[in-house]
């Protein structure tokens, strides 16, 4: 027995695959099932580079993308109710907000960022679709008004960018 190669070496090996292949070096495109980089994918701002499929983006991106240097402030949401309509499908409103906030860290789907965008000072909406399906709630609306209004600081450039289910899909259409 040679505790070389039976012991040492198959623990390097190990050690060093997991260096060289970690989850999340390769991602495979949805559409056409390309294998890509994925530090190219992620450059590529998750256009696949074989069959230019544009996978969605959340807020994070976007603003990585856009403003300059990718530097920016988020900007606090409007308060508004949860849910003033007390609206339910086969669940409580409440209940799917709650949960959503719980696994995103965010507060609702929508995110507004202030910054530099080609030297001039803007403001970004993003709607988020990785939250509740980009759900059209009380905030993304109010968040949405807060732009034409001028309610934000400085009166600055404003971009929309919108992700989200057909409105009304909890109206009953799916369980
Ligand atoms: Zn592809």
């Amino acid at each position: 027995m040679n505790w070389l190669t039976d012991y040492v070496k198959p623990r390097l090996s190990k050690v060093i695959r997991k260096r060289e292949s970690p989850d999340n070096l390769w991602h495979k495109c949805k559409s056409c099932g390309q294998m890509i980089f994925h530090r190219d994918y992620v450059a590529a701002l998750k256009v696949c580079s074989n069959c230019d499929f544009h996978d969605r983006i959340g807020p994070k991106d976007r603003f990585d993308a856009l403003f300059d240097e990718s530097r920016y402030e988020l900007l606090k949401l409007p308060a508004v109710k949860d849910d003033p309509l007390k609206f339910r499908d086969t669940r409580r409103y409440t209940d799917r907000l709650k949960e959503a906030r719980n696994a995103s860290g965010d507060q609702d789907a929508v995110q507004l960022a202030k910054g530099s965008l080609g030297g001039v000072t803007s403001v970004i909406f993003v709607q988020n679709f990785f939250f509740m399906g980009g759900s059209m709630g009380m905030a993304v609306g109010e968040a949405s008004s807060a732009l034409p209004k001028k309610r934000l600081p400085a009166k600055p450039r404003s971009f929309c960018f919108r992700q989200r289910a057909v409105p009304g899909c909890r109206k009953g259409f799916y369980p």
